[in-house]
């Protein structure tokens, strides 16, 4: 068993979970630092591109992150079907944004980072993630903790994505009861939360702990299914809460606002966007 000190030094190992390691093959390594919050590393490989990890974590990479920047921004803002009030709390390197601005009827997108280093960083060296969002007059980018953010602020928004790190380090705070309680006191009537919720085979009991606080916390708490290649163990989970019935819509008027829309997608769909509440009964018994 190779263990990690002794793997290859232009391996990346990322060691999310306990008795799980997943190895990156490193062809040109870009950055390697501390911010004031967390280790910021951006390399080369084969297969996903240039890859971001933030404690030795996969954050974002170029091949793969459509998956997860367009199923957390589309499927709330279609369904919400009026969203004009955005905010992201995290989304540091400018992805979620570039899916969010897409929508022409988003007047206003609000983006709480905690870390401005990861903002700088991305937009000088993965400059495709955010294609340009950090530039649109409709984002007003806020460098402070989301958590902070959220218990101050006192707008409303149509529709909140929490696109944070997983829950350890700066990204804990982010997984808290009192977190989602304050996220729901900032949505406007009708509005939709939803979050980053790790992959459910490795990441359970996180899930759990979401499902539950959305519970006692919105009339309508589920979650939705992608499976992300870099987010490794299987499908990724995204906290879904609302008090409205945007998860009624139905495929017809999904079809006529994601036309109306005119985004070009490679992994959503209306289709994919329904297909994606179906839960396998692991993860229905996981979040109870
Ligand atoms: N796609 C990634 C995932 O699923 O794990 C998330 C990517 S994005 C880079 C995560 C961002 O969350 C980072 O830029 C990090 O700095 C930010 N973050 C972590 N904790 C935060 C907090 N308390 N407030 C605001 N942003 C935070």
């Amino acid at each position: 068993m190779t263990d990690r000190e002794s793997w290859p030094r232009d391996w990346s190992v990322e060691q999310l979970h306990a008795d799980h390691a997943q190895a990156l093959r490193i062809t040109a390594e870009f950055y390697d630092s501390a911010t004031a919050h967390q280790r910021l590393r951006v390399f080369e490989n084969p297969t996903f591109g240039r890859v971001m990890t933030l404690d030795g974590v996969v954050q974002v990479t170029e091949a793969d992150n459509f998956i997860y920047h367009e199923m957390l921004t589309h499927v709330p803002i279609l369904a919400h079907g009026a969203a004009r009030r955005v905010l992201i709390v995290g989304g540091g390197d400018g992805g979620m944004a570039r899916e969010v601005l897409k929508h022409q009827g988003v007047a206003q997108l609000t983006m709480v980072e905690i870390d401005g280093t990861v903002v700088d960083f991305c937009k000088s060296h993965l400059p495709s993630i955010s294609a340009g969002a950090f530039d649109d007059p409709r984002l007003d980018l806020v460098i402070a903790d989301g958590a902070d953010f959220m218990r101050m602020n006192a707008d409303l928004y149509d529709v909140i994505i929490i696109d944070s790190t997983d829950p350890v380090g700066p990204g804990e705070v982010l997984f808290t009861n009192s977190f989602y309680g304050h996220a729901k006191a900032r949505l406007a009537p009708g509005g939709i939360l939803v979050t980053q919720n790790g992959v459910p085979f490795m990441q359970g009991a996180e899930l759990s702990n979401t499902m539950r606080a959305f519970r006692a916390l919105f009339a309508d708490a589920t979650c939705y299914l992608a499976t992300v290649p870099s987010y490794a163990g299987g499908a990724m989970a995204f906290g879904w809460g609302t008090d409205g019935r945007a998860r009624d819509v139905d495929l017809a008027t999904l079809q006529s606002r994601f036309a109306a829309s005119a985004i070009m997608t490679d992994y959503y769909t209306p289709a994919v966007h329904l297909g994606a509440f179906a839960l396998p009964p692991y993860v229905a018994r996981l979040i109870g």
